[in-house]
């Protein structure tokens, strides 16, 4: 496969352009090699999301000059591979359940670091999603800002596939609420990160702070 680099770079151009200053544009690199990461970071991007440990380890380690390049996981992690997460990303955004925190914690503080967060919730029935529901999520909210090394910075939601606009619309407004009235109960205003390739418009003109764009930057995987 040859890579675009001018076309990668040229699409960033255009995406910076059509994004309102106020939202952070993360390039999804999952499935792509470390040369249009490259591309990417050379057009000024620096946060990058991976879903899976494995090929995010290796690309971690073969892009190590580029400093201040910033990692998100933001795939379903598993417990017994948290150790490794905490190792190589900058912050874990897909964090979807309490026992996870509780984990991630205990690790944060045996390597001595704080560790940046992200709470995935899911605001419409999916059976293929991880991600809190917002009744459990504000049943766990206390002892999660409770917990040690921790920053909790985002809130971040996968759409079902298949929705109608209208309805994507209405998910996203929930999500932005769920923000808002975690805010108004005293906790931490959280980051919204919502809207993907195909939906990244109707996120941010429903409150997204940061877009996850994959295919729309890259190409197909
Ligand atoms: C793959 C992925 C994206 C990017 O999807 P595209 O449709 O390729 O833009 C965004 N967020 C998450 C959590 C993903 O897994």
């Amino acid at each position: 496969m040859t890579i675009a680099i001018e076309q990668i770079q040229a699409t960033i151009t255009a995406l910076q352009a059509e994004l309102p200053p106020s939202v952070t544009l993360m390039a999804v690199s999952k499935g792509h090699p470390v040369e249009a990461i490259r591309a990417a970071y050379a057009a000024g991007l620096r946060h990058f999301g991976e879903n899976r440990i494995q090929e995010a380890e290796m690309k971690i380690s073969q892009l190590h000059d580029l400093p201040d390049i910033q990692w998100h996981l933001i795939g379903h992690l598993q417990s017994n591979k948290a150790r490794k997460a905490v190792q190589i990303f900058n912050a874990i955004d897909s964090v979807d359940s309490l026992s996870l925190a509780e984990r991630l914690s205990q690790l944060a503080i045996e390597s001595q670091t704080t560790l940046t967060l992200g709470l995935q919730v899911k605001l419409a029935a999916d059976p293929d999603k991880f991600g809190w529901e917002p009744q459990q999520l504000w049943q766990d909210l206390p002892r999660l800002v409770a917990l040690p090394a921790l920053r909790l910075v985002t809130l971040m939601t996968i759409l079902p596939l298949g929705l109608g606009p209208e309805t994507a619309a209405a998910v996203f407004r929930d999500c932005a609420q769920l923000r808002d009235a975690i805010e108004a109960a005293g906790y931490p205003r959280l980051q919204l990160s919502m809207g993907m390739s195909g939906d990244y418009r109707l996120a941010i003109a429903n409150g997204a702070d940061l877009v996850r764009i994959g295919s729309a930057l890259f190409g197909q995987r």
